[in-house]
């Protein structure tokens, strides 16, 4: 059997033209959707990805700002700003790109951010609302993986889930989301022991590690989903995901590819979540 691709440049493109939509909708009401992309420092992969999260939003037809600043800027400067951005009206999101230079906490940066403007979904508040089920902003990575697993019609109600990895902004949310949908979930990590033992069991595989291969075909059940979070590079270096691609896609029965999967969602979700943020206000 060979997997069905679910595809996250397609169904991103679905999404981008759906929140272009309804921004038209909300600019027709005096509303423009804002969102403000803050980077600190020269990290080359932190200024593509800003780069990328401002384009797709111009593309959107949101207001998108872009602040740079030195890598010196202080915490206070920074909080400073983020108040200033808290305050102004014709911005709805705000997401300060990670990781911060060392001397700023980032914990409090993301703490100063307005709950009701945290469209990167990484405020307590945000991950509180995720754990009780109240609305709230989810993060970006694990909520373009439930749109990838909506898309393909997947009923999660009593399935068996494995997420790999606990990281705040996605194996963790991304089990709580997938238990909000009434699967029974297993969350993986570096001490779990016997991986595959797991795996094995699961419908759904989500893999958000950052290793190669840490999912190989033999750990897989016949027919399962299987989400490639993992971003990394193979020998001849190009991007690559967690996933053995090749030989997993003989035994699954969905896979997502990388790249073209989890990270075009990513991005196209960051504008579902500022477009929300302004349909609330
Ligand atoms: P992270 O904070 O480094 O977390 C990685 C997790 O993997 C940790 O919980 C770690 O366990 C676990 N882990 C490490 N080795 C393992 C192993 N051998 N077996 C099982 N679990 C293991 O990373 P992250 O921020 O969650 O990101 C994960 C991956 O997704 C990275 O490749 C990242 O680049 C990618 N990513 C992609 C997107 C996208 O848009 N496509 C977005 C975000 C992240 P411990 O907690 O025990 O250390």
């Amino acid at each position: 059997m060979t997997a069905q691709l679910i595809d996250g440049n397609a169904l991103a493109a679905r999404t981008r033209a759906d929140v272009s939509r309804r921004v038209q909708a909300l600019k027709a009401r005096g509303v423009t959707p804002g969102l403000a992309v803050i980077l600190v420092g020269e990290d080359p992969a932190s200024q593509v990805y800003v780069r990328h999260k401002v384009k797709d939003s111009e593309k959107a037809g949101l207001h998108s700002v872009l602040e740079r600043h030195p890598a010196t800027l202080s915490e206070a400067d920074l909080l400073a700003r983020i108040d200033a951005l808290n305050n102004d009206p014709a911005i709805h999101g705000i997401l300060v790109q990670l990781p911060l230079p060392k001397h700023i906490d980032a914990a409090r940066v993301i703490e100063s951010i307005s709950p009701a403007k945290d469209v990167d979904g990484f405020h307590m508040a945000s991950a509180g609302a995720l754990v009780t089920g109240q609305p709230g902003f989810w993060p970006c990575t694990p909520y373009g993986c439930m749109k990838m697993l909506e898309s393909i019609g997947y009923e999660l109600r009593g399935k068996h889930a494995v997420v790999i990895g606990r990281s705040n902004i996605v194996g963790k949310p991304m089990a709580l989301m997938l238990l909000a949908k009434s699967a029974t979930v297993t969350i993986c990590h570096s001490a779990t022991q016997d991986l595959g033992a797991f795996t094995r069991q699961a419908d759904v595989v989500v893999a958000a590690v950052g290793k190669r291969n840490v999912l190989t075909a033999d750990m897989v059940k016949p027919g399962a989903v299987i989400i490639d979070v993992g971003m990394n590079r193979n020998d001849d270096g190009k991007l690559c995901g967690d996933v053995d691609f090749a030989a997993v896609r003989e035994v699954a029965g969905w896979i997502t590819p990388v790249p073209g999967g989890v990270g075009p969602m990513t991005r196209a979700m960051l504008l579902v979540n500022t477009l929300e943020a302004a349909e609330r206000t």
